[in-house]
């Protein structure tokens, strides 16, 4: 299966599949992002790859398996951009 095929499923084009399981009716699907695409700072859009800290999150997606219930397992960064320090990461995507 190529990486990314539940990228192009969730229409997520920064991010890969990592993982996936299935347990009592409901889908984790564990993505990570393209690391070669380093991340958007949030307040000026500048590109950086330096990180400051991540958290994991779980956000309910509806646009796949509408059967199961599904979630999306990925990391939300902070960055340090170097025109405005520590902000969180720009992501059209889910937030
Ligand atoms: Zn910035």
């Amino acid at each position: 299966m190529p990486d990314n095929i539940i990228a192009e499923c969730l229409n997520l084009p920064g991010v890969k599949f990592a993982d996936a399981q299935i347990q009592d009716g409901i889908a984790e699907i564990k993505i990570a992002r393209r690391s070669e695409l380093g991340f958007a700072c949030s307040n000026c859009g500048q590109r950086t790859y330096f990180t400051w800290d991540s958290n994991q999150v779980r956000i309910r997606d509806l646009s796949v398996f509408d059967k199961k219930k599904v979630y999306l397992i990925l990391y939300k960064y902070r960055i340090r951009c170097p025109s405005c320090g520590v902000r969180v990461e720009k992501r059209d995507l889910l937030m």
